[in-house]
């Protein structure tokens, strides 16, 4: 054991456990034993095919021991168990998301998230907001403002940013990066003289403090750990597919050991650390029911909301630009090497592509490694797969790809995407097509989302953007390309059947089944029941991890 995960173990865990208490694996355990807890009285869609509905479940060591009628069920519990009545309640497998960023998603929980401020009244709001949730003494970063105001000429001053954070050092930028904030603590941390300074730093200035500002130390990493945590929990979200970093992964496996882990781990390191996986013997889903290596995950291009997704004809709105490829495209054949090795080294490879010319090039790039590498169950998988050629929607069925989706992206980039890609908009978020086209679809939060947008890790809102293609207050009347609409079933299976086998989970993962994790959501409302459009506003009651609630918003029982 190194000295770091020493000083980590010793300084952090009474906070971390007491903030866990009401709800950790371990307390849980102790309390149970591996007493059969049965669930009755339930509206359980359970992802299972041959047997959809299901009205209980009994549950015992953090699995699924029988699900079907109250009846079937409590014969196959026993005599002695723990009876919770769902008093109605609808209840799904606990949802996978199949993209997240969970480190970056807890800094920007903590830290300032200043995307949809474009005044000083919204920025003094949540500036302030962010001062209280950080420890004291610790950088203030980022912010991202102006990203919903695209016009904003609006700059935040000095004097209002040191009115707010007092002695705190920070450094906030604008979305798209083209200015830089100082507080007067920032600009003393790297020499610089605050007086008479207007706090706006470029260049050399700006090198200068970003270099002053130290690595966040390990409890501030591990408090917002948990914060991150509680927002997956409260909104159901049970096992998350993450794009790791190594910090992040060192991170997990502390929570994991200390039983704080609330959701399950797919970790998906970056394509170009293959080798040194595989030099180790690491194979497609190298680790365990809780933390494991599911996919390494690669670029092709950049993302719709700065303009960088690369396209076969130029943006409408900038003529003379068709995007960017990313690193990994460079030099010419790089990423075909990558993926080639990854592949017949047995990883799964899970690539990014965006515009339309991104989206064919890997679809190329597919093919020929299915032709050099030969057929076998790899569960490629494209992540985003954003805008689509018409003609290129049916390669997904030939080349059995898996389209990871992101439904809300969908609703946000809505106030947009004509104004930027024009006619192509008709292939844009086409899930409908890519269905039909035979892809097997995964939906994706891609939490906490970019320095262009916020992505909420919220099914509801996911499922409703699939459902009505409507933003949040409802427009346009009927959704946006409506004939791309998904079913509510189509949605909740992308959000957990689907998502499991894509990450070769399926035999335990993603259902209400005999032998499975018992893990599972309870909702305020039956999806299938209610209007689409009251989707986003149905409620988690409980999210069940490994047989256990770790959240906990109301009593099932009146
Ligand atoms: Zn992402």
């Amino acid at each position: 054991m190194d000295s770091s995960h020493n000083k980590l173990a010793t300084a952090t865990l009474s906070l971390v456990v007491l903030v866990f208490a009401c709800v950790t694996p371990a307390a849980a355990r102790q309390a149970s034993g591996e007493r059969v807890s049965v669930l009755v009285n339930g509206r359980l869609w359970t992802g299972d095919a041959t047997a959809p509905w299901a009205e209980a479940v009994a549950i015992r060591g953090g699995k699924i021991l029988a699900v079907g009628s109250e009846e079937e069920v409590l014969a196959v519990a026993g005599a002695d168990f723990d009876r919770q009545d769902l008093n109605g309640a609808f209840v799904t497998p606990g949802f996978i998301d199949g993209h997240t960023h969970f480190g970056r998603a807890g800094a920007l929980l903590m830290g300032a998230n200043l995307l949809d401020v474009a005044d000083d009244a919204s920025f003094r709001r949540s500036v302030s907001e962010a001062h209280d949730r950080l420890p004291s003494g610790s950088w203030m970063l980022r912010g991202d403002w102006g990203a919903y105001d695209l016009e904003t000429s609006w700059v935040p001053s000095r004097q209002l940013l040191d009115e707010i954070v007092a002695g705190r050092p920070a450094l906030l930028n604008k979305w798209d990066r083209s200015q830089y904030l100082a507080s007067s603590r920032a600009l003393g941390a790297a020499g610089i003289d605050p007086a008479g300074h207007d706090g706006l730093v470029s260049g050399e200035e700006l090198a200068r403090i970003q270099r002053a500002v130290p690595l966040p130390s390990l409890e501030q990493r591990l408090a917002e750990n948990r914060h991150a945590l509680r927002d997956l929990a409260r909104h159901g979200i049970t096992t998350i597919h993450d794009i790791t970093g190594p910090e992040q992964l060192r991170l997990f496996q502390y929570l994991r050991d200390e039983e704080l882990l609330t959701v399950r781990v797919c970790a998906r390191p970056t394509l170009d650390k293959w080798e040194q996986l595989a030099a180790v013997g690491i194979r497609n889903n190298y680790g365990g029911e809780w933390i494991n290596i599911c996919g390494l995950k690669g670029f092709v291009d950049g993302i719709m909301g700065n303009s960088s997704a690369m396209f076969r004809e130029p943006y409408e709105h900038t003529p003379n630009s068709r995007g960017q490829w990313r690193t990994m495209m460079s030099p010419p054949g790089n990423m075909e090497r990558l993926i080639l090795s990854a592949d017949a080294a047995g990883l799964t490879v899970t690539i990014h592509a965006i515009g339309d010319l991104a989206v064919d090039t890997l679809l190329d790039m597919v093919e020929m490694a299915v032709a050099t590498n030969g057929y076998r169950d790899r569960r490629f998988r494209m992540v985003h797969a954003q805008v689509v050629e018409q003609d290129d929607f049916q390669r997904f069925g030939q080349l059995d790809i898996i389209a990871e989706i992101n439904p809300f992206h969908a609703i946000d980039d809505m106030r947009w995407m004509e104004e930027r890609i024009g006619e192509r908009s008709v292939g844009a978020y086409a899930f409908r097509s890519l269905k039909d086209g035979g892809a097997l679809l995964v939906f994706g939060s891609d939490w906490p989302g970019t320095n262009a947008a916020w992505y909420p890790a919220d099914p509801m809102q996911m499922i409703y953007a699939a459902v009505t293609r409507k933003t949040l207050d409802g427009q346009p009347d009927g959704g946006w390309y409506p004939a791309q609409r998904l079913t509510v079933q189509e949605a909740l299976e992308a959000h957990t059947v689907n998502s499991a086998y894509a990450a070769f989970e399926e035999h335990f993962k993603g259902k209400l089944a005999p032998g499975y994790m018992a893990d599972l959501t309870v909702l305020s409302q039956n999806l299938f029941e209610i209007d689409p459009d009251d989707i986003k506003d149905v409620s988690v009651l409980r999210t069940m991890v490994d047989g256990r609630w770790v959240y906990i918003a109301s009593t099932l029982t009146p």
